[in-house]
C-alpha cells in the first residue's frame, strides 16, 4: 500500500528515470487529458508531496511551466522501462499515462486525480496538506514537527487513529505506519488526540519511522524486511503481539479499519492512566 516513502520512492525513480529528457510521445488515456501532447516537453523533475507525485515539466515555448499531478491512493503506480522492454505487471487496461523519451518508458497505472496544472497553480493541489514527513525543512510544506503537532491539537476530540491519517495535519502517513506508531507509543487507536500526553513524540516516531523505510520498497517498522516479520499489529489481527502474546485486534476507527494490542495499548481515562503505573 503506498503511503509516503512508497511515493517518495516512486518521485526518484521517476526523476531519475526523466528528469533532463524531452519527451517523444505522450498517451494519455484519461477523458479530461485525452486531447494533451507532451511531445517537444522537457521533463525538470519529479518530486513527492506527502502522497503526491508532481513531474515539473517545461514546454517548448517561452515560459512554459506545467505540472503533472498523480496520486497513488491504494493501487496506483508508475513503473519505468526501457524502450524496446515489455512492460510487465500489470494489466494494459489500467494504464492511464505512457510518456516516452529517448532512453525511457514511464507508465502510470491506475493513478488517480491525474492533472495537468500549470507549475505556478501546485499549490492549488497540494496546498492543503499539512507538513510533508519526507519534506525538506527547508522546503515550502516540507517537515514542521511544531506546525504538525499544532494542527493536530486543533481538533483535541478527534480520535488519534483519525487525526494521523489526515493529510492535512501531516503528510504522507498512511494506515501501517498509523498503526505502527500508536503501538510503539502504546496509545490506543480511540484516544482523543486531547489526551495524548506527548504528541510531540508520536510525530517524531511517524518521521522516524518513513525517513527509516525511505529508499527501500519493502516497508518495516521492526527492524525486520523478513516477510512476516516487519509490522508490530498491521495486518496482524489474532495473532499473538510480539512483546506480550496478547492477541492483535483489529477493528474500524472512523473510516479505516486498524489494529492494535489491547494490552500494550490499553483504552482507559487519562487520570487512569496516570495512577495505573
Ligand atoms: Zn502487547
Amino acid at each position: 500500500m503506498p503511503e509516503g516513502d512508497t511515493v517518495w520512492n516512486t518521485a526518484r525513480v521517476l526523476d531519475r528515470a526523466l528528469a533532463g529528457s524531452v519527451i517523444r510521445h505522450s498517451d494519455f488515456r484519461v477523458p479530461a487529458l485525452a486531447t494533451v501532447d507532451l511531445a517537444k516537453w522537457r521533463v525538470r523533475g519529479c518530486v513527492s508531496r506527502g502522497k503526491h507525485l508532481l513531474l515539473r515539466l517545461s514546454g517548448p515555448g517561452d515560459g512554459q511551466l506545467a505540472t503533472l499531478h498523480s496520486h497513488l491512493r491504494m493501487d496506483g503506480a508508475w513503473r519505468v522501462f526501457g524502450p524496446g522492454e515489455p512492460w510487465r505487471g500489470r494489466p494494459a487496461h489500467e494504464i492511464r499515462v505512457v510518456l516516452r523519451t529517448l532512453t525511457t518508458v514511464a507508465v502510470g497505472y491506475h493513478l488517480h486525480d491525474l492533472a495537468l496544472v500549470p507549475t505556478e497553480q501546485e499549490q492549488t493541489l497540494v496546498g492543503h496538506l499539512g507538513p510533508d514527513l519526507l519534506g525538506s525543512p527547508d522546503e515550502v510544506g516540507g517537515w514542521d514537527p511544531d506546525e504538525a503537532v499544532r494542527r493536530l491539537r486543533a481538533r483535541p476530540e478527534r480520535t488519534i487513529a483519525e487525526a494521523l491519517l489526515d493529510q492535512r495535519n501531516l503528510a504522507g502517513i498512511g494506515n501501517l505506519y498509523k498503526a505502527e506508531v500508536l503501538f510503539l507509543r502504546g496509545i490506543h487507536p480511540r484516544t482523543p488526540v486531547g489526551d495524548v500526553a506527548d504528541l510531540e513524540a508520536v510525530v517524531e516516531l511517524a518521521h522516524k519511522l518513513l525517513m527509516a523505510n525511505r529508499g527501500r520498497w519493502t516497508q518495516a517498522t521492526t527492524g525486520s524486511v523478513r516477510r512476516g516479520e516487519e509490522s508490530y499489529v498491521y495486518g496482524r489481527a489474532g495473532a499473538p503481539c510480539r512483546r506480550c502474546g496478547t492477541l492483535i485486534e483489529r477493528d474500524s476507527v472512523g473510516e479505516r479499519v486498524t489494529f492494535w494490542c489491547p494490552s500494550c495499548q490499553p483504552a482507559r481515562a487519562p487520570q487512569q492512566a496516570a495512577t495505573a503505573a
